[in-house]
């Protein structure tokens, strides 16, 4: 099978959209295209002495609502056309969850797992020097993503300061506390996924307690995931995965326990007293809630109709192709898609903003409180959508997404 081009699925899924709200044409092209975007070459002296280019790109979706935000993610099989899907994603997630921000977000071709923290900072700095004119605290403001982490938002904010010539903490999120940080966004996006579970086992009828789980994926989003689901609902988490494989017990696993040893050992694979499952098995077992938190395109048409889950918690963004959407609403099961369910992490991300303009800092709960209202508010504006469009939940959360960023632009006077 070819390979499935996000960016394409990203815009399918609009399309569906544009003829539900019956957009006229030139609103719905000039959604389907980024409005700007940068791609650069990164020059960066490796340990052994020799030099190596690595190409990047900075995708600023669509800024009607306000500056783009979104992550910058550093992956092997990174591309432009992925970028701009996840640059897509973010100006209609952050348009769910009422933040006064656009859609962005950056990559760059490489593999951290084989980089030192020397090379990966060099990498870090030499990306901003080449997107600094791009950026901004008012433009364009990154975040962590997909191997990307506080330490390495800790550099890119230097090297932007350095360049500016003051301390600019509000060009990334997702630093660490010292120097600008949020309390609560390191594990915001799973706590985000966690309300809006609740909000969905409350209409559901399920009980919480009793649910088992499993999450493919263990990097920020997975790993939080695992924990919060026991510590607020005492779920059961079955299995876990990673790049490499997956592990499964029946008996339930310990989330820190096997951090530590995938941090030991570099994957949860042969975890002890597990058996050991693929990816794919991963998503076909038969639990109550099915956490997808990887990477994209991995519920597909292939797949879908095995799916036994009764709840969907997209962790990761793109995860489930358009074609794989019909089955599952057909089969009943109910999806709380990616740019809902994943939410959390940009909705700290923009508290962080407002602290580091406000040059003021709010405790944890403070944090959690504003999330919570923030996600459960988008959860029913989307489950209500769906109701009254008798649409699923994609197509409704895109619904109330894509009509906050017309009436954006409508009122801008650009189309
Ligand atoms: N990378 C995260 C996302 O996909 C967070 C983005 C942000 O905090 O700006 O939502």
């Amino acid at each position: 099978m070819a390979k499935l081009n996000p960016f394409e699925v990203a815009q399918q899924q609009l399309d569906k959209c544009a003829k539900i709200l019956r957009l006229n044409p030139g609103m719905h092209s000039f959604l389907r295209t980024p409005m700007r975007e940068l791609h650069v070459s990164l020059p960066v002296r490796m340990d052994n002495g020799s030099v190596k280019v690595f190409q990047g790109f900075r995708v600023q979706y669509n800024d009607a609502k306000g500056p783009t935000k979104g992550g910058i993610r550093f992956h092997p099989e990174e591309t432009i056309d992925t970028v701009r899907a996840l640059a897509a994603w973010m100006t209609w997630k952050c348009a769910l969850l009422d933040l006064p921000l656009g859609g962005g977000k950056g990559g760059v071709i490489c593999n951290p797992k084989e980089m030192s923290q020397g090379e990966l900072e060099r990498l870090s700095r030499a990306y901003i020097r080449e997107v600094c004119q791009f950026i901004g605290p008012s433009k364009d403001v990154p975040a962590p993503d997909v191997y990307t982490n506080p330490q390495i938002m800790a550099w890119m904010m230097d090297e932007y300061s350095k360049i500016t010539g003051k301390n600019q903490f509000g060009v990334i999120t997702g630093k660490p506390l010292s120097i600008g940080g949020s309390a609560g966004r390191e594990d915001a996006t799973a706590r985000g996924g966690m309300y809006t579970i609740r909000e969905a086992a409350k209409v559901l009828g399920i009980d919480l307690k009793k649910a088992t789980v499993a999450i493919q994926g263990y990097g920020n989003a997975g790993y939080y995931a695992a924990r919060l689901v026991e510590a607020f609902f005492g779920s059961r988490v079955v299995a876990l995965s990673d790049s490499r494989g997956g592990i499964y017990s029946k008996e339930g696993l310990n989330p820190d326990a096997v951090r530590e040893y995938k941090l030991k050992t570099k994957s949860v694979i042969k975890f002890p007293n597990t058996k050991l499952i693929s990816n794919e098995e991963l998503l076909e077992l038969e639990v109550d809630i099915l956490m997808p938190a990887a990477l994209e395109n991995v519920i597909t048409e292939k797949n879908a109709a095995n799916i036994k889950a009764k709840i969907i918690a997209e962790l990761a963004n793109g995860p489930t192709i358009p074609e794989a959407d019909t089955i599952l609403y057909k089969n009943g099961i109910h999806v709380i898609p990616d740019f809902l369910c994943n939410a959390g992490g940009v909705t700290v991300s923009y508290f962080e903003m407002v602290q580091n303009f406000y040059m003021y800092y709010w405790e944890e709960k403070e944090v959690h409180e504003r999330l919570d209202k923030k996600m459960t508010t988008a959860y029913h504006s989307v489950l209500s959508t769906s109701k009254k469009y008798n649409i699923n939940m994609r197509q409704a959360a895109y619904v109330v997404a894509v009509e906050r960023v017309v009436e954006a632009i409508k009122l801008r006077g650009w189309v």
